[in-house]
């Protein structure tokens, strides 16, 4: 089964690397928290290196 990418909005500090490394899936909503454009999103490799990038590390698969 595909894995899906889960954000911890309450760990996310709106630093706003995951939407700069990968616009295709990750948007800053109200510039404050990360969301994803598409809550099917597939885990890419974009989305894996933004995952990696995270100060703190709330981008998870699951
Ligand atoms: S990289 Fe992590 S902490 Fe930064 S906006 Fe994205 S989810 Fe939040």
């Amino acid at each position: 089964m595909a894995r899906s990418i889960v954000i911890d909005v309450y760990e996310c500090n709106g630093c706003g690397s995951c939407e700069e490394i990968c616009p295709e899936a990750f948007v800053m909503d109200d510039g404050e928290k990360a969301a994803l454009v598409d809550s099917e999103a597939e885990v890419t490799d974009k989305v894996e290196e933004a995952a990696a990038y995270c100060p703190q590390k709330c981008i998870f698969f699951e």
